[in-house]
């Protein structure tokens, strides 16, 4: 039996987890950098370790962080999300200093951490892939050729990608020759890998993805899908459960296909199934990702099921609570990443003290943060600082609810994506439901850009932030 628990995160998803923990009788460590001293899953942990002065490196450091489970008594380590959490070589230490590692095995994080690995599989179990490359680009000219076999526009991928980084769309020979390197390069900065591959380009698709839960005696459920169309660099801002642009008949028949896709790995604990829809209703595997996810909130509000609970039962070997039957779903559920950037200012990362937060109440609300009044965001981590989940048994009611919950939210002191997202509310197509992954890039006009930030100075810009916010 699982009694104690290492939290190898920080932010709202390490408080998450100590929720979950303290639900369950169990107790949790945390651990910090000197950048979290004052950090809420600090505060809310059981017990909690200091893992070194500088802010990043420490959530980095594999066998450190499971030496302190070891030492503090721990049975099981949760990675969460980013950070650690798909790297295999934690789960193998886990394995070997007999600490229960709360996801799937190495060799299944592994296989799926890498794309190409992972389209290839999904084509030998028949999931339906983009047409795309079957290994990764060995130069320039291979991926030329591709991609005029494939069609423009086709899309850059590095091949450990994550994030919403390192994609980048081609619509011809010059831009493909062009992006290459960038990609490449965008590619060993973010994930010390270089290899990329190209995947047809799915012009104006939906986002939607699959929950999975397996346990380890082969069984495997869905609790439905996430539409997370409404993005921004290819990075989410708003998922609703279930999607309100898919019929039942199409939620059915990409539940099985997530169910699937799971079984053809062996994949057991919380997963995420990630599939493309074109404009002519067609599903694609895109990635799985073999941890839980920032918008699992909306899944369990509509569903009831608490998945960081069903993830810590299944690493200590249970059986699934529910057959696929007994899962069902009221309502909608929407979720907004309230990130500490300026809307209005190139979605700049805006650091410093929360001098005032009022959080939103009421019926329907739910809040997941790492911030209070008086706390300071630091400038090292992502600026994702709250998430706020709201439902109501209609769509025009959780549309309404959730206006009128970021009405109620209030922080002050840095600027949010706030009234970026009241903006977004009341946009005809979105009330509508009527929105793809192009929705925020096809509206500039819901951001009133003050000052207009070049890609090519935001780097420079956010250094400057940092060290304005550091006194340097
Ligand atoms: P989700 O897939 O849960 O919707 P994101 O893609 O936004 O969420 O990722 C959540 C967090 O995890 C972000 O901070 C992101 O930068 C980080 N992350 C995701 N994948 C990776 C990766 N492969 N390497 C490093 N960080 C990652
Ligand atoms: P990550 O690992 O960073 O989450 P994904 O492969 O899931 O990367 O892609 C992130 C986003 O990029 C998708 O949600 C989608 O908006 C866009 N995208 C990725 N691949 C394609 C594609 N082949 N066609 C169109 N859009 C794509
Ligand atoms: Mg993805």
């Amino acid at each position: 039996m699982i009694t104690k628990i290492l939290v190898a995160n920080r932010g709202e998803i390490a408080v998450r987890i100590v929720r979950a923990c303290s639900e369950m009788g169990i107790k949790s460590v945390a651990i910090y950098t000197d950048a979290d001293r004052h950090a809420l899953h600090v505060k809310k942990a059981d017990e909690a370790y200091h893992i070194g002065s500088e802010p990043v490196t420490g959530y980095l450091n594999a066998h450190n962080i499971v030496n302190i489970a070891v030492t503090s008594g721990c049975d099981a380590l949760h990675p969460g999300y980013g950070f650690l959490a798909e790297n295999p070589e934690l789960a193998e230490i886990c394995a070997r200093r007999d600490i229960k590692f709360i996801g799937p095995n190495a060799d299944v994080i592994r296989q799926m951490g890498d794309k190409v690995q992972a389209r290839n599989a999904m084509i030998a179990a028949g999931i339906p892939c983009v047409p795309g490359s079957d290994g990764n680009l060995a130069d320039v000219e291979e991926a030329r050729i591709l991609a005029n076999k494939i069609g423009y526009p086709v899309m850059l991928k590095a091949t450990n990608g994550g994030g919403g980084r390192g994609i980048r769309r081609c619509d011809s020979d010059k831009d493909l020759i062009s992006n290459y390197a960038r990609v490449i390069s965008e590619a060993s900065k973010a994930f010390g890998q270089p290899e990329v591959f190209l995947e047809k380009c799915v012009v104006d698709p939906r986002h939607i993805e699959v929950q999975v839960l397996g346990d380890s005696h082969g069984n495997v459920i869905h609790l439905f899908e996430r539409d997370c169309s409404i993005q921004r660099r290819n990075q989410k801002l708003i998922e609703i459960a279930p999607s309100p642009q898919i019929t039942q008949a199409q939620r059915e028949y990409i539940g099985s296909l997530a169910v699937k896709a799971s079984r053809a790995v062996g994949y057991e604990n919380a997963g995420t199934v990630e599939f493309l829809l074109d404009q002519d209703n067609n599903f694609y595997f895109m990635e799985m990702n073999t941890r839980i996810q920032v918008e699992h909130t909306v899944t369990e509000t509509i569903t009831g099921i608490d998945i960081v609970q069903e993830q810590i039962r299944i690493a200590d070997g249970l059986k699934l609570q529910y057959q696929q039957e007994d899962v069902r779903f009221r309502g909608y559920a929407m979720e907004f990443r309230i990130n500490a950037e300026d809307p209005k200012n190139g979605f700049l990362p805006s650091f410093g003290k929360i001098t005032r937060y009022y959080a939103p109440g009421g019926p329907g609300v739910r809040i997941d943060a790492a911030m209070y009044s008086g706390y300071e965001i630091p400038p090292y981590f992502d600026s994702m600082c709250a998430k706020l989940t709201v439902w109501a048994l209609t769509w025009d009611g959780v549309v309404e609810r959730g206006r009128r919950a970021l009405n109620d939210m209030l922080i002050y002191g840095v600027k949010t994506t706030i009234p970026y997202y009241q903006e977004i509310l009341k946009h005809p197509d979105f009330r509508n439901a009527n929105f793809n992954t192009g929705f925020v890039e096809s509206h500039p006009e819901l951001i009133d850009y003050t000052i207009r930030i070049p890609p090519e100075l935001r780097a420079a810009a956010i250094s400057a932030v940092i060290a304005a916010h550091e006194g340097i």
